[in-house]
């Protein structure tokens, strides 16, 4: 990887300077979801999990994220859409009278013997911190659908339950974005990938990224293997967001047993979250 210019390293002493330093500081929540998600600790005071795969561990990080969710949604439940099938959702209502939602989404669930701290707590804790975020905003134009899907490892059969769930309600969708992978930057750099956005949502991310004085980059890629496929695929405005997976700065830990709490770029996670916390203030308010 590219190694940080005199001006990179200019510019991030400026934006250090200008106040935004905090921004790339980890969230404590953040890393307590994640210990809980990846047996780093325990998850109800006495399991600590090993997986996420089987449907036992996976109805379990379901119970617990449905309990955390509870504690700032105006309503949450679980999506029970086959026996040992669950997807946790939460509703943030809008502060104005509207039919129209945005869903936010990531996949808890892992694949087999692997903790899944990278794939996906860190989306998990990102989708948490922000959706805590959007509950607290004092302006939504959007009611949020907030929905942490299970087995997306097994071919995206939440999302794909839940897309097809919210499709057959005929729900006013204002556009769809799930997390996949975002706890890993080793060329420091903050990059982030995301994946097939509509012309739209391309505008709207970089905007506010220039808007908040943030400089990272932002790549576009193709990449369909994640959740956002699902929505997409019965005709949703959908987009993921992931590191930079293409451009080749991912966790070597993909799938592999090694992928534990202590790999996780905590700051990288929270300045990404913070970020995206500023997109959902510009969606919200228009
Ligand atoms: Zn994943």
């Amino acid at each position: 990887m590219l190694r940080k210019s005199g001006l990179t390293y200019l510019i991030s002493l400026l934006i250090a300077s200008s106040g935004l330093a905090h921004q790339g500081k980890a969230l404590p929540e953040q890393q307590a979801l994640i210990s809980k998600l990846t047996g780093h600790s325990a998850i109800d005071g006495q399991t600590k999990m090993t997986d996420r795969a089987s449907a036992e561990s996976r109805k379990l990080t379901a119970d617990y994220l449905l309990r955390e969710v509870n504690k700032f949604t105006d309503k949450a439940y679980l999506h029970t859409y086959r026996e040992d099938g669950n997807n946790v959702v939460g509703v943030i209502n809008a502060t104005v009278d509207t039919d129209s939602y945005v869903v936010i989404g990531a996949h808890f669930d892992s694949v087999k013997n692997c903790p899944g701290a990278n794939d996906n707590a860190t989306g998990t804790a990102l989708i948490y911190s922000l959706a805590k975020h959007i509950s607290s905003l004092d302006q939504r134009r959007h009611n949020v659908l907030v929905v942490f899907f299970d087995e997306e490892e097994k071919g995206l059969v939440g999302s794909r339950a839940y897309a097809k769930l919210i499709k057959d309600e005929g729900l006013k969708v204002h556009s769809v974005h799930t997390v996949d992978q975002l706890g890993w930057d080793k060329d420091g750099d903050r990059g982030i990938e995301l994946e097939m956005p509509t012309d739209e949502l391309q505008v709207l991310y970089r905007s506010v990224a220039k808007n908040e004085g943030l400089e990272f980059p932002i790549h576009y890629s193709k990449v369909t293997s994640t959740d956002h496929r699902a929505f997409r695929d019965l005709g949703f405005k959908a987009t993921g967001i992931t590191e930079e997976y293409v451009n080749k700065d991912t966790t070597p830990h993909y799938h592999k047993e090694s992928d534990t709490y202590e790999t996780v770029n905590f700051e990288y996670l929270g300045f990404i979250t913070r970020y995206t916390q500023k997109v959902f203030e510009a969606i919200l308010s228009k």
